[in-house]
């Protein structure tokens, strides 16, 4: 049998399986036991049933995996998406910015989803869409209510393993039931489970949908800092900055303080979006300031 580990507990892994939508309780046997290799939430395994009516088994292989998170600590993430509201509570750009980068790090695609569009006037969702429109993330505005963005947020999900991040009241779990409505019994308390997951999230959990859909909730990302990161690498990460880098006047330019810096220019004439400039100068500063509290 073939599944997916979508919650580990004490020695115990649950696969799911997709083709019958059932969950097994396993443990781990088998080879690589013996190699060291943990499996993680996430993993794509083959598992041998022991028990089919309480439903219990064992794995007895993990599939190789396409990648690999340190916190929360997952396997195989297709994508991450983080959702704000448009306008209550107010997007905090500056976080957005920081998951973003982290998921680069780890070579993982964000989308953004601005949720909520019936509560902002039309001006401002512009304004929030022009700040990333050439950061390389896909982006989504998105009403429930106006049923807005929900068919192109299910074309996203649909088949893929997705961290899901946001802070509450930004409407993350009625994005999920208007795109997954037929989600079953089992894992229809999705709702539930995202909204209370702040508290209890001990351990990585991901959710079942229909059509071989995952989604993993990334709780305590509100604290998010780019850990390990130097304030000169920052720039790697803005794709806005990719045309300009080599055509300021100092090399290594960091785009801050120098004078003659082809990507402060491209702000001045508003080729570069000032909004996300801001973001990367308040965040260079930031981490520079660290840096220097550590060499102290
Ligand atoms: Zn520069």
């Amino acid at each position: 049998m073939q599944g997916k580990i979508i919650k580990g507990i004490a020695g115990f892994y649950y696969v799911h399986t997709a083709s019958d939508d059932s969950v097994y309780e396993c443990k781990a046997k088998g080879a690589f036991r013996n190699m060291k290799i943990k499996p993680l939430v996430g993993d794509d395994v083959e598992f041998d049933i022991t028990d089919a009516v309480n439903h219990n088994g064992n794995v007895i292989d993990i599939l190789p995996r396409r990648n690999e998170l340190i916190r929360p600590a997952v396997a195989n993430i297709d994508q991450a998406m983080i959702v704000f509201a448009s306008v209550s509570p107010e997007p905090n750009l500056n976080l957005l910015t920081r998951f973003m980068i982290n998921m680069d790090r780890s070579g993982i695609n964000t989308v953004i989803c601005f949720n909520k569009t019936d509560q902002a006037d039309s001006d401002r969702i512009e304004e929030l869409c022009d700040v990333f429109e050439n950061s390389g993330c896909k982006i989504v505005a998105s009403s429930v209510v106006k049923n807005e963005g929900i068919e192109e947020l299910k074309s996203i999900l649909h088949g893929k393993t997705t961290a899901l991040a946001g802070p509450s009241g930004v409407g993350k779990s009625s994005i999920l039931n208007a795109v997954f409505p037929d989600a079953n019994s089992q894992t229809g308390d999705i709702s539930v489970k995202i909204n209370r997951g702040k508290h209890t999230t001990r351990h990585s959990e991901i959710f079942a949908l229909p059509g071989n859909t995952y989604i993993m909730d990334t709780p305590g990302f509100t604290s998010l800092e780019c850990d390990g990161m130097e304030a000169e690498d920052l720039r790697f990460y803005f794709n806005e900055f990719g045309d300009y880098e080599g055509r300021c006047r100092f090399n290594g330019c960091v785009h801050v303080n120098e004078p003659d810096c082809a990507v402060k220019e491209a702000v001045d004439k508003g080729v570069i979006n000032s909004t996300r400039y801001d973001i990367y100068s308040v965040s260079y500063t930031h981490l520079r300031a660290h840096e220097t509290l550590r060499h102290l």
